[in-house]
């Protein structure tokens, strides 16, 4: 999953984006409104943390403007914790919010039950066949045994999980496995497959010859 952070305070861009690593997530950062829509506009995130204050364009703005071509899930951020701006926030689009001082834990957890929404997921644990997927433990059992899986691995099962039944193009899952930053080559995508169908089962994951992969 890849999440857009729009935050000004760098201190707490920073310590946001490595907890989001560190919880599996690609992170794009951007510390303004106008780079955060331009960024949001022209990429498809799982979900977005929209800060209010921000200088130049406000996180209100920023919203409104999404809105207008995009329905990408956000969560924002309001340093104050009075209704107008709850009201506001939730008017402009938001699915969620979090006023500040916020606990981390709280705003990773929301999160998860954003984009699990979107998907249209009820339960943070998917079972496909005799596997079972944990999205907010990130781990994952095959027959009721632990699977030790790479961050990357983890990663590509969660998103293809999340969106079973759908073919997933390559270009989505690099869109959605990789943050801006990335250079990973290209064929990597085709070795973290191979990996994960030695651990998991070679029918668990379907290629779809010139569409993409589908867990089934
Ligand atoms: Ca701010």
């Amino acid at each position: 999953m890849r999440l857009l952070i729009i935050e000004d305070e760098p201190d707490l861009l920073d310590s946001l984006a490595e907890a989001m690593r560190e919880d599996g997530y690609a992170v794009d950062e951007a510390t303004d409104g106008e780079d955060g829509l331009s960024k949001a506009l022209y990429s498809n995130y799982d979900a977005i943390v929209l800060d209010v204050m921000l200088p130049g364009m406000s996180g209100f703005t920023v919203l409104e403007k999404l809105r207008l071509k995009k329905k990408t899930p956000v969560l924002v951020l309001t340093a104050r914790s009075a209704t107008p701006d709850r009201v506001r926030g939730l008017d402009a689009g938001a699915d969620d919010y979090l006023p500040k001082p916020y606990e981390l834990p709280e705003l990773l957890a929301r999160i998860r039950a954003l984009i699990r929404r979107t998907a249209g997921n009820a339960s943070t644990v998917i079972r496909i066949q005799d596997v079972s997927i944990d999205f907010a433990a990130h781990t994952v059992t095959k027959a009721g045994t632990a699977i030790l899986l790479t961050a990357r691995e983890l990663a590509l099962v969660e998103y293809l999980a999340q969106h079973r039944g759908r073919i997933i193009t390559r270009e989505q899952l690099y869109e959605h496995l990789f943050d801006e930053n990335d250079d990973t080559l290209s064929n990597l995508l085709d070795v973290h497959v191979s990996h994960l169908r030695k651990k998991l089962g070679h029918e668990f994951i379907t290629t779809r010859r010139g569409l993409g992969y589908v867990i089934e």
